[in-house]
């Protein structure tokens, strides 16, 4: 079961003090099929992640304790462009979506930061649009998790042991976005990257979603 608590968090950036509601502990049952875990109990996913209620800085409680000088400069200097994303909402009470897209792009802002790092943001963000039936949003930040999961593959910044996870993911938004023949592309390099003995249950996976995408693209040839 999820367990929230109250917490106080200082803005590195600008300094503000805030409560802001962080998980305790959540346990799963289940995902969907691009990972978005099922909770048990009140839906935590929307909570992991904080956002200063001034300056926008955004991620999980541990970014709180110190920011690199880049992300830092970018948030202050406006290269955030949080009005966008936050529009009309109420500072303290920022949708999951918008706190990840905010994180996402802090995070990006950092030059150590990995390709994989942020597309994990989007990807969340995404699940938590889809929480918010906000389907616009949830292929915006469906394109941008596959932009930087495309970056990290074709960089080899992908550890062999999860290649075939990643190429799964890539092929299963890009099926998600409408884009069959390209997620039956990742789909088919997704099997070749992954020895049937190791994951059964991936493959699996990975054989039913490139049925899926094989059927909706006849559907779509049909019409
Ligand atoms: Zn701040």
């Amino acid at each position: 079961m999820t367990t929230i608590m109250p917490e106080t968090l200082t803005c590195p950036v600008c300094g503000t003090v805030f409560e802001a509601w962080c998980v305790g502990s959540c346990s799963t049952c289940g995902k969907d099929t691009d990972f978005r875990p099922h909770y048990l109990g009140m839906d935590p996913l929307s909570v992991f992640v904080q956002a200063c209620p001034r300056c926008h800085f955004a991620g999980y409680p541990g970014d709180f304790e110190s920011v690199p000088a880049e992300v830092k400069r970018f948030v202050l200097s406006g290269g955030l462009r949080a009005e966008e994303v936050v529009g009309q909402e109420p500072p303290d009470e920022l949708r999951g979506s918008t706190k990840y897209i905010l994180a996402a792009r802090c995070l990006a802002a950092d030059p150590d930061t990995e390709d994989l790092e942020v597309a994990d943001l989007y990807l969340r963000a995404s699940w938590c649009a889809r929480m918010e039936r906000f389907p616009e949003r949830e292929r915006e930040c469906q394109a941008e998790a596959v932009a930087r999961f495309e970056q990290a593959l074709e960089t080899g910044r992908v550890e062999s042991e999860q290649r075939a996870v990643i190429l799964y993911l890539v092929g299963e938004l890009y099926r998600r976005l409408g884009m069959f023949d390209v997620a039956r592309q990742f789909f088919d390099e997704a099997l070749h990257a992954s020895p049937d003995e190791h994951e059964p249950g991936l493959m699996a996976l990975i054989q039913r979603q490139d049925e899926a995408a094989r059927a909706r693209r006849s559907e779509n040839m049909q019409m």
